[in-house]
């Protein structure tokens, strides 16, 4: 992860320096390994609500790789006194957005910890999201596949409309029900509800921000914003495009399809 750090101090400000320098201070240097002798080093893209935690989160179960989302790093460094929750802390108070800097460092160092642990590959999930952050990422690790999750607009719309959570326990659900017409030779979409259990039923709250305005605007700055990193990696031949066909139970043995995984399952318990 040295060469993460040589690139943030080379790119960014004095004050953040000292920061990045107390965070790489142990990490070891990166290692490029022989994607045969190694996991897979997958990065999963894709706009708000289309359930990208959720494919990311199933593959690392299947290939034994660790699923690393930045939101959930941003989340643990908050918990803890690492060298950054207090500036982290102040930033989301503000309700600002969390610069490519501090996404970076504890990335680096999460990958770092995970190398002294002998992980050998990762799903990453929410990361990146600026050219600059893929650029970092190149100068570091061999990405092997980006996949970029798609969903209709209008029924990721829908969807985000219908999110839930639940005040009591805080599990996340879906009360909107998709049925939406194929047209212009595109198939229809079904997704079922992911309703809660009936004790939760009563407590269930949403998002303050998950109005039609909010939620649209979410999507045009995510639309602005991924293209270029799509493009980044289309270049490179690197980019596979995959329009989820509905829910969990219609998408996933299709991506399995898409990712030559489809047989995966067998061919590891029949080698066990
Ligand atoms: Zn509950």
């Amino acid at each position: 992860m040295a060469a993460i750090t040589r690139l943030i101090n080379r790119t960014t400000s004095s004050s953040y320096y000292s920061l990045a320098r107390r965070c790489f201070t142990h990490a070891p240097p990166p290692q490029r390994v022989d994607p045969k002798q190694r996991n897979v080093q997958w990065v999963f893209l894709g706009c708000p609500g289309v359930g990208k935690g959720t494919y990311a989160s199933r593959l690392s179960n299947l290939l034994a790789v660790p699923h690393i989302a930045t939101g959930d790093l941003v989340r643990h460094e908050l918990s803890s006194d690492g060298p950054l929750s207090s500036q982290l802390s102040e930033i989301v108070n503000q309700g600002k957005l969390v610069s490519d800097e501090i996404i970076i460092s504890l990335l680096s160092a999460r990958l770092a910890s995970g190398e002294a642990k002998g992980e050998s590959g990762f799903i990453l999930d929410g990361f990146p999201r600026t050219i600059k952050q893929a650029e970092i990422l190149e100068g570091v690790a061999d990405i092997d596949l980006v996949v970029n999750l798609k969903l209709r607009e209008e029924i990721l719309l829908e969807k985000c409309l219908g999110r839930r959570i639940c005040s009591q326990c805080g599990k996340n659900f879906n009360v909107a029900s998709i049925n939406m017409k194929g047209e212009n030779g595109r198939p229809g979409t079904v997704m079922a509800p992911l309703l809660p259990p009936a004790h939760c039923m009563s407590k269930l709250i949403t998002r303050s921000d998950d109005t039609e305005a909010v939620v649209k605007e979410r999507l045009r700055i995510y639309n602005e914003t991924s293209q270029p990193v799509e493009e980044f990696y289309r270049s490179r031949g690197k980019l596979l495009e995959f329009d989820l066909p509905g829910g969990i139970p219609e998408s996933w043995p299709k991506l399995l399809q898409a990712l030559n995984l489809d047989d995966y399952e067998e061919k590891r318990s029949a080698a066990a």
